[in-house]
């Protein structure tokens, strides 16, 4: 082996440490262009023809405090914006990427919308596939008013003046208040115009709050049918009930075999099993002067008049119950007793 060979691995060595240090070198000047992949990009305009697809190019890709900022613009629509989380698919990015510059096509569709079609201000943001907080501030910036058109319709309301988007949102709300089981034929006929006004306006809020002729029927027919129910079980705690046990909403529901909360937690859309409840269910103070009838009656019989002793004796009230009712006792037994 002669000397030049022994010295080759050494060369190699070297030649490695090198290669390795220029290389470091080299990826810290400049960064590693790869992290977005290769473009086209996707423009992430909605109003674009290229969203999510293609049409934008790299302006930068750099490094600040560890994040890899990636910037992208597309050419067609002028939309420029930034990502910072490379791994992240389209859609999760899509939607909150800084936008730095929401390009003309973006503005001139926004001008379009509020100074030559008027649109309203929930108009706007459906055209513009955006929320109506960010075409708002948007238009703001060049020097455009969202508002412009839904203050050119002005109701009077006790001589206030609102837009219409307040006072057709206030009529509902106050309408299903009083009615809510509202269908939108019954809307229309209480308040004409309604309907309209909100399927052009702001349709999704007033879906989320009517019925459907369906769900109506449905409703009524499940009522009534409970209705029922409710009464056999009354008839039921009359004949065979605990004749001392006050008359709850828990107890009818019980031996009709519903669970309370689907009776309560609808009381206020069914008329007639509230009228129902409020006639046969006992308040405390009707519970009470019910049972001290019925001991009165039995003392009288013996030509007594009724005392608290009788009632502490013959009730096991809960000494709170005699605390929080006592004027109400009081006035009862002298009432029973007169
Ligand atoms: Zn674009």
């Amino acid at each position: 082996m002669s000397v030049s060979e022994h010295l080759r691995p050494l060369h190699h060595i070297l030649l490695m440490e090198f290669l390795k240090g220029s290389a470091e070198g080299f990826y810290k000047a400049a960064p590693d262009n790869e992290p977005y992949g290769n473009g086209p990009w996707p423009c992430i305009n909605k109003l674009c023809r290229h969203y999510g697809k293609d049409g934008a190019e790299k302006i930068s890709v750099s490094y600040l405090n560890g994040q890899t900022i990636g910037q992208f613009h597309c050419a067609e629509c002028g939309m420029k914006y930034q990502r910072s989380r490379s791994w992240q698919t389209f859609e999760e990015y899509a939607g909150h990427a800084m936008k730095l510059d929401y390009g003309h096509l973006w503005y001139d569709k926004l001008r379009k919308c509020i100074l030559e079609d008027k649109l309203y201000p929930s108009d706007v943001a459906k055209v513009m596939k955006s929320t109506k907080k960010t075409v708002a501030t948007r238009a703001a910036e060049i020097g455009l008013d969202i508002n412009v058109n839904s203050r050119t319709r002005i109701f009077d309301k006790k001589g206030e003046r609102v837009s219409a988007d307040e006072y057709y949102h206030e009529k509902v709300s106050e309408i299903l208040r009083i009615h809510p089981e509202l269908t939108a034929k019954e809307l229309n006929e209480l308040l004409p115009g309604t309907y309209a006004w909100f399927s052009k306006n702001d349709f999704q809020w007033l879906k989320e709050r009517l019925v459907t002729d369906r769900e109506k029927r449905y409703w009524a027919e499940w009522e009534q049918k409970q209705l029922e129910n409710l009464k056999d079980a009354y008839s039921t705690i009359q004949k065979e009930g605990d004749p001392n046990r006050r008359v709850t909403i828990g107890w009818l529901c019980t031996v009709a075999g519903l669970r309370e909360s689907e009776i309560k937690g609808r009381l206020h859309r069914f008329e007639d099993i509230r009228a129902f409840i409020g006639e046969v269910v006992e308040s405390k103070e009707e519970w009470l002067e019910r049972r001290f009838k019925v001991m009165a009656e039995k003392k009288k019989e013996l030509g007594q008049e009724i005392v608290l002793a009788d009632i502490r004796r013959g009730m096991r009230l809960k000494p709170n119950t005699y605390k929080k009712y006592a004027l109400f006792i009081d006035d009862l037994l002298k009432e029973l007793n007169g």
